[in-house]
């Protein structure tokens, strides 16, 4: 029998690389961006802290990252964070980069990765990659976690690693810090992440697992800047836990994995946190108005503490998806069977949004 060419390892091969359709329609909803970019005065101030970059870009970057490490511990201190420290935070390219790192630290043959479904698909990616047995329990109806079933399959599977995110994507489904505890708890010397890539749009009464980090040294909370922050392009994500395990992760990253224009760029977006995260109250009143408005046409919608919200159910969603792509609007066809998620953009492109799904509603009805 001939070997394939190229050689790929023989569980790659056939595999589609991960990734949204990048369409390129006026209304664009289907990856959880923010949709307000900078203003001309924090695109300035980026460009000239490139521009000093620029000028010692013969030298390699800050291996150790270490002003935007004090930064990021900053900012964290003001969203949930309690006497976060610089060596208790790790950064890498997009917070995707922070947990495959994760894996290749904690994971690997003979350990276990768990998580619970419908999540991140790129979950089971990270397992893949870093050569670590994935396993995957489920979701309640509503998309809650139940918390035996989750006790039950950590105590049959003892993980090295249990990833969840807060909120949930593609659901928006937060998780309560008692969860959390118990869950650290039943790991022991397990860890659990908590995914917050989505964490500063929870709804007011919903606490950061940051909370948690001074009682469980087994946490670790993980952030992006892509989100609410507005900087997607950028990639810069991150993380808090023991400073025991940032030193650990430093074992396993490339070297000068961090540009220079990246830590530039960081860290002269944190001077404008303020700023860049000045719209979030606005798109969760948007959010929370979509979901009473889709609502309102009958659907059903998971509860979002999120940028974005799923709904349906839909006999033929791709239908759906194709009818609002024809209306110049790109939603995700994701989750499970008959739903669709759409990230909360302005008000003028809900109401696209909304006008578009209308027509489609009255068309399939
Ligand atoms: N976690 C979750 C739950 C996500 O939805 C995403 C992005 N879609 C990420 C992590 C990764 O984001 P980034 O790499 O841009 O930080």
């Amino acid at each position: 029998m001939s070997t394939p060419w190229p050689p790929l390892r023989a569980e790659l091969q056939g595999i589609e690389p991960y990734g949204a359709p990048q369409l390129d329609l006026p209304v664009q909803l289907n990856v959880n961006e923010n949709p307000y970019g900078p203003s001309p005065e924090v695109v300035a101030d980026i460009a000239s802290a490139v521009a000093a970059a620029a000028s010692t870009l013969n030298r390699y970057p800050d291996r150790e990252f270490t002003e935007l490490r004090a930064g990021l511990a900053a900012y964290l201190n003001t969203d949930g964070g309690n006497a976060i420290t610089p060596e208790m935070v790790w950064a890498a390219n997009g917070s995707n980069e922070v947990m495959l790192q994760l894996l290749q630290a904690f994971g690997g043959p003979d350990r276990t990765a768990l998580s619970f479904a419908p999540t991140y698909s790129m979950y089971p990616e990270y397992a893949r990659d870093s050569n670590t047995t994935w396993v995957v329990g489920h979701r309640e109806d509503d998309f809650s976690l139940d918390l035996d079933h989750a006790r039950d399959l950590i105590r049959q599977h003892r993980p090295h690693v249990v990833l969840l995110p807060s909120p949930n994507n593609p659901t928006g489904t937060a998780l309560s810090p008692e969860v959390v505890g118990v869950l650290c708890e039943e790991l022991g010397e397990g860890l659990l992440v908590v995914d917050e890539a989505y964490g500063e749009f929870r709804r007011s009464g919903t606490p950061s697992a940051l909370e948690l980090l001074p009682t469980h040294r087994n946490l670790i909370v993980s952030r992006t800047m892509s989100k609410a922050f507005a900087l997607a392009g950028a990639r810069l994500g991150y993380l808090a836990a023991a400073r025991e395990i940032c030193d650990a992760i430093r074992v396993v990253r490339l070297p000068y994995h961090l540009s220079a224009v990246t830590q530039a760029t960081a860290l002269a977006a944190l001077r404008h946190a303020p700023e860049l995260l000045g719209k979030v109250d606005e798109l969760r009143l948007e959010r929370d108005a979509c979901v009473v408005w889709l609502r309102e046409q009958g659907l059903q919608v998971a509860e979002s503490d999120a940028n974005f919200a799923l709904f349906g159910t839909f006999e033929d969603r791709h239908a759906v998806w194709q009818g609002l792509v024809e209306r110049g609007v790109l939603i995700r066809e994701t989750g499970p069977d008959g739903w669709l998620r759409v990230s909360i953009g302005t008000a003028d492109e809900m109401t696209a949004f909304k006008n578009a799904l209308t027509e489609v509603m009255k068309e399939i009805n």
